[in-house]
């Protein structure tokens, strides 16, 4: 798709999920937050649920971890423009509360519209929800993040790259550290996956390949 086009193809879905009623949140809602950035961009962020601030300003990750998204992109040489940040959830649950199964599965579609309009080369899944759903694979964050995978969305070959949660580094150290030390390989892999976009089909329809990670902190 040219790139005005998959802007455009975007923004229409955007406004038909504006009034979306397919799960409770609906009711609860300020708006729906449907993702932001670059329409055409190569590497595609995806976290959790809004919160307050992304539920009253209708933004992906406006409030402290998304500061924290905002520094860690810096380091890396990019700005929320080059990328596009989206969340499992596009609607605000109650006090924050996790996600539940009935509103992922209700709410995952607009998802993987939005990654096959985009059409990503790499995706980084931001904590359990986005890392568990992305890659099919019930293993949580402490276990995955930091360690690439090959992976089928749609009818295309992504590198899915697993990273803890922002909001969860933010007050612990030695998880920010860790989220650091992962972002700094984004530039490289970003670069992988680019020259890997155009994987035959053969190859597409093979197996998903996934990196066993040595140590185990057990965190979560
Ligand atoms: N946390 C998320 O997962 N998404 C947001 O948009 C903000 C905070």
């Amino acid at each position: 798709m040219e790139p005005v086009e998959r802007a455009a193809a975007l923004r229409d879905y955007a406004e038909q999920t504006a009034g979306c009623t397919k799960c409770t949140l609906a009711a609860g809602r300020t708006q729906v937050v449907f993702g932001s950035g670059n329409p055409n961009a190569e590497l595609m962020f995806v976290g959790e649920a809004p919160g307050f601030h992304e539920d009253q300003q209708g933004l992906p990750f406006v409030g402290q971890a998304g500061k924290l998204l905002e520094r860690l992109l810096e380091g890396i040489g990019l700005t929320r423009g080059d990328v596009y940040i989206a969340n499992v959830l596009k609607c605000r649950p109650p006090g924050n509360r996790d996600p539940v199964p009935d509103e992922i599965a209700a709410c995952e579609p607009h998802l993987f519209r939005q990654i096959e309009l985009i059409e990503p080369t790499m995706v980084a899944t931001l904590g359990n929800f986005a890392t568990k759903l992305l890659s099919s694979r019930p293993a949580g964050i402490t276990r995955v993040h930091g360690f690439e995978q090959d992976v089928t969305l749609g009818a295309r070959r992504v590198l899915l790259y697993p990273l803890y949660h922002p909001a969860a580094a933010l007050y612990t150290p030695s998880m920010l550290k860790v989220l650091e030390e992962d972002f700094a390989r984004i530039p490289d892999l970003l670069a992988r996956s680019t020259g890997e976009s155009v994987t035959p089909d053969a190859e597409i329809a093979a197996e998903p390949v996934q990196t066993e990670p040595a140590v185990q902190l057990g965190l979560f």
